[in-house]
């Protein structure tokens, strides 16, 4: 019997790409092919966002895309797991009954192997579990098979599931249920394999990173754990997503600072900065206590890379209010923001509420906000010129084999800018037959002289090994 090809369409944030690497490990252990280009595949995998409206736009014209190539005959069977099975299964079932074969949720990743399997074994699907999926429940551990899906020097290791927090925007907590912590042995335990692999970079993630442990009376959370995790070998680098500004203690921000794989990048989601509309959010904090948690950290981590996210146009958001957001914006100098416009979701506080801001207001609004923080990024940039910086090789750049791409720790995969690499990667150069230095290959790690920008990215030559 041929050997069944999966391919995998994975959409939304890091934790469900974590969800889609436990996916494939379980399919890996049970025998299936992989493929990357989907059309190739046998049995396709679309691992949908629920979020917001706009990604569940994206994760239903993948859902067609598939559907297309199994009306050709070409695909066998489509499954549709993640966020969006969690939220609206009955609807989906409704709607895709004759494009789908199977839906898994979020608490019940290990069925994806009899969802897929029917192809090869024709075993009998279960399209609705008889018990509704309980999201407070499931919880990835180190003994979870999982298959990397990023560079193989980079990982995301999710250090809980769920929010406690009612941020009166957000759907998550409906879907993705309470607070719960993974042990700090369990996670050494997936670091530990992970850097024996070969990964030298672990991006921790959560929905509240600085809540981690709490829920296990953990006295030492956040900083233990980081703690444990630093003495790992083979790891270089350990960057923390997701902070609460909330749960921030000064012992975490003493950690982060002196820990030396702890990389100085505070990834802090804030939201806004207008106090009236934090109370609207359910979030509470001002400016000035944004600003002064800024300041701590700062001045902990002098050189810290400072990333936020923002939403404007949440219901009731005045021109004052958003003015004070532009000036916290100005204030913060953050390297690396992202903002969103307001999404008007089912299941959350607000909902309740008008969507009162206009959508061309609410884009405006995202616009100067973002050429507020371009200025500013590029600025955060210039600063960095001259610096010599340890800079992980991510290879040649998509356009041109004369130049490598990497990033420095002020650079999260997928979201930040880049290093790119013009010198000083070579033996021989000019002689006929360049090779790449050990130091400037994938996955290396290299010493780069930061000689000057390129708008959101930085260019420099490499000096040596890191
Ligand atoms: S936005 Fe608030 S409620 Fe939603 S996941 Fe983050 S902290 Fe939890």
């Amino acid at each position: 019997m041929s050997v069944t090809k999966v391919g995998v369409v994975s959409l939304g944030c890091s934790k469900n790409l974590v969800d889609t690497e436990v996916m494939l490990g379980h399919l890996d252990g049970a025998g299936f092919a992989f493929v990357a280009n989907a059309e190739e595949a046998d049995v396709l995998v679309v691992n949908t966002c629920g979020f917001i409206e706009s990604a569940r736009e994206e994760s239903i014209r993948a859902i067609l895309d598939a559907a297309a190539l199994k009306k050709d005959g070409r695909l066998k069977r489509l499954v549709v797991a993640g966020c969006m099975v969690q939220r609206y299964r009955a609807e989906l079932q409704a709607e895709l009954a004759g494009e789908v074969d199977a839906f898994v949720g979020l608490d019940e990743l290990d069925r994806i192997v009899g969802a897929a399997g029917a192809v090869a074994s024709d075993l009998p699907i279960r399209r609705t579990p008889k018990a509704g999926p309980d999201p407070s429940r499931y919880l990835y551990s180190s003994r979870t098979p999982r298959r990397l899906a990023t560079s193989p020097w980079t990982a995301f290791v999710k250090i809980a599931e769920g929010c406690d927090h009612t941020c009166s925007f957000c759907a998550i907590p409906a879907f993705r249920g309470a607070f719960r912590s993974r042990g700090v042995e369990d996670i050494a335990a997936e670091v530990e394999r992970l850097a024996r692999g070969g990964v030298r970079e672990v991006n921790l993630i959560a929905q509240d990173s600085s809540h981690y442990g709490r829920d296990r009376d953990d006295r030492e959370g956040l900083p233990g754990l980081l703690r444990r995790l630093d003495g790992i070998e083979g790891l270089r680098w350990i960057r923390v997503h997701y902070l609460y500004p909330n749960t921030v203690t000064d012992r975490l921000v003493e950690a982060m600072a002196e820990l030396p794989r702890v990389v100085p990048y505070v990834d802090m989601p804030l939201q806004h900065a207008h106090p009236d509309t934090l109370r609207r959010m359910r979030r509470g904090g001002s400016a000035a206590t944004h600003l002064a948690l800024i300041d701590r950290f700062r001045r902990a981590m002098p050189d810290a890379a400072m990333r936020t996210t923002l939403i404007v146009g949440f219901p009731g958001e005045t021109e004052g209010e958003f003015e004070a957001l532009r000036s916290f914006v100005e204030e913060a100098r953050f390297d690396h923001l992202g903002v969103f416009t307001y999404s008007h979701e089912e299941s959350t506080g607000a909902f309740a509420s008008v969507d009162d801001v206009p959508a061309e207001i609410k884009a405006l609004r995202r616009d100067v906000l973002m050429e507020t923080q371009q200025r500013i990024a590029f600025l955060r940039n210039e600063t960095r010129v001259g610096a010599e910086v340890d800079v992980l090789v991510e290879g040649a750049h998509d356009d041109t084999d004369d130049l490598l791409v990497g990033r420095m720790p002020t650079q999260a995969p997928d979201v930040d800018g880049l290093v790119l690499i013009n010198d000083g990667f070579v033996t021989d150069e000019g002689a006929g037959d360049p090779r790449l230095l050990p130091h400037a290959r994938p996955g290396a790690l290299a010493r780069v002289l930061l000689t000057e920008t390129a708008g959101y990215d930085l260019v420099g030559r490499i000096v040596g090994a890191a």
